[in-house]
């Protein structure tokens, strides 16, 4: 079947043809929420991918509308009385403004990322692990809809003194001649899938020449497949599309969809199944990816499904994040013992082409630290946790203990175990200078 693109927001939602199984309270929610935390869906979302049924709890609904728990009560109770007065839209703004920069909107200082090419600041690279480096292309930086936990929220939300993006392909370009220890370049957002072919072209075909040899792998983070499918079968430039990708694998890289599922729904319709195929048609890989987050997957059925899911349509589950410390996360956070429990039920029910994926992991300013477990050594419970990623390499793979907290839901409420000060890593740590993003030694 071909589709159109309908995209929804505050202005049109009204209009979406299901929107008389809503109640009233819903939509008001939707109203005030809505005006804090970006809200867009579209019609594949609603006509595909909603159960309309069942609202109170549809995984897909809570994953795109707003809902009255995703903003705190006081800042939910300020909105709707400035819209009951009928606020002047100027002082309604000033609020909305204050209540997003009281909600973390940069989480763990991704700004120490941003690399420098002399006296520039490149504002659309993030370089933080010596082998990776991930450009925000400025035309990438919306999504087919947006999910209600993300937390690149504020790019969405016109805080564009917090947006990472760059148009300039040179300036990347000239970076990456720079740095030769670079084997990856990830296209991340937003969704880079929202550009049209010939966008993406300009990015990528310069990467194919010869002097960029040390790039290896061309890596694309993108949730179309669960938001647009269409976008690789009947969006006007998809056969376009496919023939870029084609063209990556030709000039013998490798090419790697980082495809963002959180449930196991989006990975149900002919038209998912279709896309995947014609993907991996190309000699693409796809790997997946998803936080874990509660009211939309904090269940180890669901991941196990979903992993089985993704193997046997032929990609390679990755990793299983925590969600991040900003916006809405207070609706969507789990304790992290809670978070490992989950990873471990779904992960022993799988078989071993499922356990590619790694997690439950936190994106901390240190790297990315993955709880290995809950144990108790010599009468004291810790959490044994290790580095995936290191600000410094050789960081990763190193076990370390903190003191288990039950309640703890973030890296940055843990503390050493057995009496010590600081975590291993922590003197090297702060040696680091804000604009070296990371250590060579
Ligand atoms: C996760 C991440 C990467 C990529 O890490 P891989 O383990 O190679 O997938 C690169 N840069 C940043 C900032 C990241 O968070
Ligand atoms: S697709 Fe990614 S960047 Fe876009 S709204 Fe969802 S989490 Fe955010």
């Amino acid at each position: 079947m071909d589709r159109v693109l309908k995209s929804y927001t505050l202005h049109n939602f009204l209009s979406i043809p299901q929107i008389s199984s809503l109640s009233e309270e819903m939509i008001r929610d939707i109203e005030i929420v809505g005006r804090v935390l970006p809200f867009k869906t579209n019609n594949y979302v609603t006509d595909e991918l909603i159960d309309w049924t069942n609202l109170e709890t549809d995984p897909i609904f809570t994953l795109n509308f707003p809902r009255r728990g995703m903003l705190d009560k006081k800042h939910y109770n300020a909105i709707e009385r400035l819209l009951q007065e009928n606020a002047d839209e100027e002082i309604i703004k000033q609020k909305v403004q204050q209540i997003r920069l009281s909600l973390n909107p940069n989480p763990a200082g991704q700004e120490h990322n941003v690399p420098y090419l002399g006296e520039i600041k490149l504002k659309g690279i993030q370089h933080k692990y010596p082998e990776t480096v991930l450009f925000f292309p400025s035309q990438g930086q919306t999504c087919h809809a947006y999910c209600t936990f993300c937390f690149r929220w504020p790019q969405f939300s016109g805080m564009n003194e917090l947006k990472f993006a760059m148009k300039e392909a040179d300036l990347l370009f000239k970076y990456l001649r720079l740095h030769k220890e670079v084997t990856d370049i990830l296209f991340t957002g937003g969704d880079p899938m929202i550009m049209n072919a010939a966008a993406l072209e300009t990015y990528i075909k310069p990467l194919l020449e010869p002097e960029f040899k040390h790039i290896h792998s061309i890596r694309i983070g993108t949730k179309s497949l669960a938001y647009w499918p269409y976008r690789y079968l009947t969006d006007k430039d998809s056969d376009d599309i496919i023939r870029l990708f084609e063209l990556i694998i030709r000039s013998g890289r490798n090419l790697s969809i980082q495809a963002h599922f959180n449930h196991p729904k989006e990975l149900s319709t002919d038209a998912v199944k279709k896309a995947i195929s014609r993907i991996r048609s190309t000699g693409a890989q796809i790997r997946t990816q998803s936080p874990l987050l509660r009211h939309i997957n904090d269940k180890p059925e669901l991941w196990s499904e979903m992993w089985r899911k993704q193997v046997d349509l032929g990609c390679i589950p990755y990793y299983m994040f925590i969600a991040r410390d900003t916006g809405s996360k207070h609706y969507f956070e789990l304790p992290l013992d809670r978070c490992w429990q989950i990873f471990r039920r779904a992960y022993r029910q799988v078989s071993g082409l499922c356990r590619t994926v790694r997690g439950p992991s936190m994106s901390d300013h240190a790297g990315k630290i993955q709880i290995l477990g809950v144990q108790e050594i010599r009468g004291e419970k810790i959490f044994v946790l290790r580095f995936i990623q290191g600000r410094n390499h050789k960081w990763v793979d190193i076990p370390f203990f903190a003191q288990y907290d039950p309640k703890a839901t973030w890296f940055n409420q843990l503390k050493p175990a057995f009496g010590e000060e600081r975590f291993f890593y922590e003197e090297q740590r702060s040696k680091l200078e804000i604009t070296k993003p990371f250590l060579f030694e």
